[in-house]
């Protein structure tokens, strides 16, 4: 089979992701078909073709990799995809099909920042101080968790709107990264902000916060991230290239 027939399909939803299509297409020579959850109103496309919306679990992701004739899965979500990873990998055993994965270095804390690991949106929400004035970093999906919170003050920033109407102590910002240092940190004096919760994302397009976060001393609730499968990883779009680009040229794929 020639270089180009063998399909590979980049999980994606990241710039990472997007960064890896079009380094396969113009680099590698490959072809890779990019799938995305289909959260986004106006998502980037990436480089090669791209398919949008859920598989149905890990049965239909074998039936799509069975129909599409797919060769390799690279998984390149974001780290708090944890369903999609766990589907995929599952998948892939059962395609009996190769799965390599894309994983971004988790942020570690440096001197200076006041951090407080936590597991879940739960224990964030019940850790925050009475009455604070909060910034919160995690996306639209799981702000519910801070709806029974209304002694708090909350700036939620996210992409798209939530689903569900927040209630009057919880105000929405739409924003797109990257954000810079200066925007952050004046984001925070103008707002009051007393406390951040965000994903131990890891990744340069959201660390400012971070860092405005230690120029001002703030306490950050850092969610941690969920397990994923194991699996040969790259830390990087390039590293993941090589991985691909090495098992289609040895012949360990299909
Ligand atoms: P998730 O909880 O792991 O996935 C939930 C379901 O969404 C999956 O079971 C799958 O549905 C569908 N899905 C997720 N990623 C998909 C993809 N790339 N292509 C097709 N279907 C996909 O994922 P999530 O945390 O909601 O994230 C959704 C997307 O947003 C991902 O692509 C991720 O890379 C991106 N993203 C997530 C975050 C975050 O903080 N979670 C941040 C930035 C970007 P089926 O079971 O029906 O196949």
């Amino acid at each position: 089979m020639a270089t180009r027939d063998k399909k590979i399909l980049i999980l994606g939803g990241t710039g990472e992701a997007r960064a890896l299509a079009s380094l396969l297409v113009k680099e590698a020579g490959l072809a890779p078909i990019t799938s995305l959850a289909g959260r986004t109103s106006a998502p980037e496309t990436p480089a090669g073709s791209w398919r949008s919306g859920g598989f149905g679990g890990a049965e239909g992701l074998a039936a799509y990799l069975q129909g599409e004739t797919i060769a390799l899965v690279a998984d390149a979500t974001h780290p708090f995809a944890a369903a999609m990873s766990a589907n995929a990998a599952e998948a892939c055993r059962k395609a009996g099909i190769g799965y390599v994965r894309l994983e971004r270095p988790a942020w570690e804390r440096g001197p200076g920042d006041r951090w407080q690991d936590l597991a879940n949106v739960t224990e964030a929400a019940a850790a925050l101080p009475r009455s604070a004035r909060v910034f919160l970093a995690i996306g639209s999906r799981d702000i519910t968790a801070f709806f029974a919170r209304n002694d708090t003050r909350v700036l939620a920033r996210m992409i798209e709107p939530p689903k569900a109407a927040p209630p009057p102590h919880i105000d929405i910002l739409l924003a797109r990264p990257p954000f810079t240092l200066q925007a952050e940190y004046a984001l925070f004096k103008e707002r009051v902000i007393e406390v951040l919760v965000c994903k131990n994302s890891g990744g340069e397009a959201t660390r400012a916060k971070l860092d405005a976060a230690r120029e001002m001393n703030l306490p950050v609730i850092m969610l941690k991230r969920p397990a994923k499968p194991d699996a040969p990883c790259a830390a990087t779009p390039e590293g993941l290239r090589d991985l691909v680009v090495a098992l289609v040229r040895a012949g360990k794929v299909l």
